[in-house]
């Protein structure tokens, strides 16, 4: 494939083209000769390896807004295109007003009255480039996608709201590749349902301290330092039984903070490190405090509102993998006294494989654009990492389907990436919560006759 045709689309500048060349270049002279082993301490010591790489590479600074020295790639100038009436930095947004079924899901309370919670147009971050960054390498190898992308989500919150001094103590690491970042919301009984997380924080003197655990936690394990969310007050539960998201806060906690442990590792069908942490009596200086007591929720929401298009971006790169190897596949296996991609059947299986993923691409890129044009845009978000990751989960499994025995055999293309696409219809909000998130939008919009 020409790594590069879909960036003539109108939604990308020059740069974004050498980008995307730049990062396959690297990626291919990388993978040339290794393949890692799925054992732990393999995978550990790869995701290592390959976040010092991405880094000495370059490619980590674009986790972190303004690490490049520059002003993202086409971002409108100050006060040009940032339509601050259209995001809801005031008061308002200072903490979920209503909830519904699937409130508090990992982006579900994001809007309000159709309004994103935060100002995308100030996040600093240049999604088109991360969702380029992470299509590419995912179309690789899905360790160095994943390595690349907990950088920008581990460290996410720090650049949204952390103050002057933690963002000078932790984002250059973050963007040379030399310190592990990891991102701490879920726990066994909030994951979609965020606001009913139960790990505490309450204030000591000149510290909080932490009680209680994360579990799901990427990275957990070799991070130096974990965004972690905790309540700082108690959960306001409803007549309806749901929970208030008010009185969550987030945290910067340092891997070597006393009370702080991984209580146990987490083995999934496409390995990359993960585990559940412990915080018992976890005492962190109140400086640590990123942005204010109480705003923790809405600055997860405002942090996966980022990050979340570069999962779909990271979809159609495991989705385009498929598609080539099945094309390899079709051409090449004698069948019938002809070969596979002689037959009608694969030939519409292709088109609806490519087709697909190219509509998918277009979502997703459109999503990328709005964000970094400052635009309102969590229904585009939704839309394209639901419409992106179920889309590479059906055109891998055709894929695995052509492929016929060897499809489920270890140590095929086709069968990794049919375990490396599972979960990210799962994690940064399922399936179901961007559904739901596309509804209130339709909703509220028709509400307000617009
Ligand atoms: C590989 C992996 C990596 C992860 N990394 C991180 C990380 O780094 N940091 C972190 O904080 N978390 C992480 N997570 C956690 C992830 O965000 C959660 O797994 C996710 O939010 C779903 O939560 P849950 O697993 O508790 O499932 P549940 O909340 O129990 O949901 C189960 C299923 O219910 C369905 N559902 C959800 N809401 C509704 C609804 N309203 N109506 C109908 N059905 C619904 C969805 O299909 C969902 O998958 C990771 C998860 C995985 C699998």
């Amino acid at each position: 494939m020409d790594v590069s045709s879909y960036l003539e689309w109108p939604f990308f500048e020059s740069e974004h083209a050498d980008l995307a060349r730049g990062v396959d270049a690297w990626a291919a002279a990388y993978f040339a000769n290794r393949k890692f082993a799925e054992d732990r301490d393999s995978v550990d010591h790869a995701c290592r390896q390959l976040v010092s790489e991405l880094g000495r590479a370059g490619w980590t600074r674009y986790s972190v807004p303004g690490a490049r020295g520059e002003r993202h790639v086409g971002a409108p100038p100050a006060g040009d295109g940032h339509r601050a009436d259209e995001s809801s930095g005031g008061p308002e947004a200072q903490g979920p007003s209503r909830r519904s079924a699937g409130s508090g899901t990992h982006g579900a309370d994001e809007t309000r009255n159709g309004r994103l919670v935060g100002d995308p147009s100030r996040s600093g971050f240049d999604v088109r480039s991360l969702a380029i960054i992470r299509e590419t390498l995912a179309r690789h190898d899905a360790l160095a996608d994943f390595a690349f992308a907990m950088q920008g989500l581990g460290s996410g919150a720090i650049s949204l709201a952390g103050s002057a001094e933690l963002k000078e103590r932790y984002l250059p690491r973050v963007a040379s590749g030399e310190a592990i970042a990891a991102f701490a919301l879920s726990e066994t009984g909030a994951g979609s349902d965020v606001a009913a997380i139960r790990c505490s924080a309450r204030r000591d003197g000149d510290s909080y301290v932490l009680d209680g655990e994360k579990t799901w936690i990427s990275n957990g394990g070799i991070a130096e330092f974990y965004c972690v969310f905790a309540r700082t007050s108690d959960p306001e539960v409803r007549p309806d039984g749901t929970v208030a998201a008010r009185g969550i806060s987030a945290f910067v906690v340092d891997a070597d903070a006393p009370g702080f442990s991984i209580a146990r590792r987490i083995d999934v069908i496409s390995p990359h490190p993960l585990a559940t942490l412990s915080f018992n009596g976890c005492r962190v200086p109140v400086g640590h405090l990123l942005g204010a007591e109480g705003d923790g929720f809405k600055l997860a929401m405002r942090t996966l509102n980022v990050f979340r298009t570069s999962v779909a971006g990271a979809a159609l790169g495991f989705g385009q993998r498929a598609l080539d190897e099945a094309l390899d596949h079709a051409v090449q296996r004698p069948m019938f006294g002809k070969t596979l991609a002689d037959f009608q059947l694969t030939q519409a299986t292709l088109a609806d494989m490519a087709t697909e993923l190219e509509a998918a691409r277009l979502l997703t890129y459109r999503a990328a654009w709005l964000h970094d044009m400052g635009r309102p845009c969590a229904k585009e978000v939704a839309m394209a990492k639901m419409t992106a990751t179920e889309s590479a989960q059906r055109v891998i499994d055709q894929a695995v389907q052509m492929f016929g025995g060897r499809g489920v055999m270890h140590g095929e293309r086709v069968e990794q990436l049919y375990r490396d696409i599972r979960a990210l219809r799962i994690y940064e909000g399922a399936t179901e919560v961007q559904k739901l998130i596309i509804g209130r939008e339709l909703l509220n919009m028709a509400k307000k006759g617009s």
